[in-house]
């Protein structure tokens, strides 16, 4: 037996607990092995994968064409950090840049990355383009964000459990109720360098704005002056049937926040795209990461700006994605008051049960999912999902609330 193989026999629930922080309350399920929407734990048990690492396994797990991007890299070159250019690396800008219809690529590693490196260039830019004094630039936020982990974006966030033991915080951001365009109008100032925002708030609750908000604060920010930053880590890159979940509301972003799917669900892939005038403003030294556009990365994700640019994705996305919101919504008044979301992506309100207790009945009856905050259950499988797998889910959801 290999060091990696599955060890039968061995409790790693015990293991993890006992030698693992306590981060995270995971289901009790331990997986061994993936495959498209299927996952297969240490005992043999299959599992309908209906969380999709949290949109980063768009592709579902191990889709034959990142597999062999990322085997063929690793055959020839991994890693040169950016003190030397690599074959992969222009490419990989120059592609992304043209799927996502923007001008420059700042490449990172994971999402928390992406947005504290936003941050950095929308105040710089602040500083050196709109002409906001030394220190003084804001930027704009709305309540129940979530944008990652780090000390700076905890910082603006609206959740206890994200903060609390955690200060003291970065200051410079304001928060503003989410949906709210006549609050951003009042809150914009002459040092506000940014609004940065998730167009669909994934950990809120797979949460969509009124009709006409983000094209206000597009509106809104063409006026005053104001970079427009979408966090589109998780709601990006074909998981609401489209590429952009702004795309939906015909509104574009001055920067973009990606990671995730990106990398494929094989490794972590992130980068800020957007305006040159913008990303611009970087100069060496200012800003890097060692692993930040490394070349297996550059690789993977270009064969994932491959998979993306033949649209079918978005397509699966939009069509299968209407298949689970009519399955789903049928299912309110029996457990649910409400479904939320878009494409292939949902917020299940559920009446009595709370997200978690739901989650751990859905493991007994082979699905996985996730519930985000109290009775809300998040369902975002991967795209390469098929229609009979989703009434297979959605089967077991209403055996649940039974
Ligand atoms: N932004 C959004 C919208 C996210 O959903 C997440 C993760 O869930 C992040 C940022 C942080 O990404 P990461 O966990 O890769 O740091």
């Amino acid at each position: 037996m290999t060091a990696t193989a599955a060890t039968p026999g061995t409790d790693h629930l015990a293991l993890a607990d006992e030698w693992s922080t306590h981060n995270y309350h995971p289901l009790p399920v331990v997986v061994a092995e993936g495959e498209g929407a299927w996952v297969t734990d240490v005992r043999g048990r299959r599992f309908l994968d209906f969380l999709a690492g949290y949109s980063a396994l768009n592709f579902g797990h191990r889709h034959p064409a990142l597999l062999a991007a990322a085997t063929e890299q690793l055959g020839r070159l991994t890693l040169t950090s950016r003190a030397f250019h690599h074959d992969q690396f222009g490419p990989f800008c120059r592609e992304l840049a043209e799927l996502t219809g923007t001008e420059m690529v700042l490449p990172m590693n994971t999402g928390a990355e992406a947005v504290e490196s936003a941050i950095k260039v929308a105040r710089k830019w602040a500083y050196q383009v709109k002409g906001v004094p030394a220190d003084t630039a804001e930027i704009l936020v709305v309540g129940d964000n979530f944008h990652g982990r780090t000390t700076t974006i905890i910082s603006f966030s609206t959740d206890p459990t994200a903060r609390d033991g955690f200060g003291p915080f970065t200051p410079g951001f304001r928060v503003l109720p989410y949906g709210d365009a006549p609050a951003l109008a009042a809150a914009i100032t002459d040092r506000t360098a940014a609004v940065l925002l998730e167009p669909i708030q994934g950990e809120a609750g797979v949460t969509v704005p009124p009709p006409g908000y983000l094209a206000e604060v597009r509106r809104l920010c063409d006026a005053e002056n104001v970079l427009l930053v979408a966090d589109e880590i998780q709601s990006g890159l074909a998981r609401t049937g489209a590429l952009f979940a702004l795309d939906h509301e015909a509104v574009r972003a001055d920067l973009y926040t990606l990671g995730k799917a990106l990398g494929g669900g094989i490794l972590p892939v992130s980068a800020v795209v957007g305006r040159r005038d913008v990303l611009g403003v970087l100069r060496p030294g200012e800003h890097g990461s060692t692993f930040g556009g490394n070349p297996l990365s550059c690789a993977v994700a270009r064969a994932v700006i491959a998979l993306l640019a033949t649209g079918e994705f978005q397509h699966r996305s939009t069509t299968l994605g209407a298949h689970l919101h009519t399955r789903l919504n049928a299912l309110v008044g029996k457990g649910v008051t409400a479904v939320t979301g878009r494409g292939l992506w949902a917020g299940v309100r559920l009446t009595s049960l709370s997200g978690r207790a739901a989650s751990e009945a859905l493991v007994e009856r082979g699905v996985l999912c996730k519930e985000t905050h109290g009775n809300t259950l998040r369902m975002a499988p991967p795209l390469v999902v098929t229609e009979a797998e989703i009434d297979l889910a959605v089967d077991a959801l209403a055996a649940v609330l039974g």
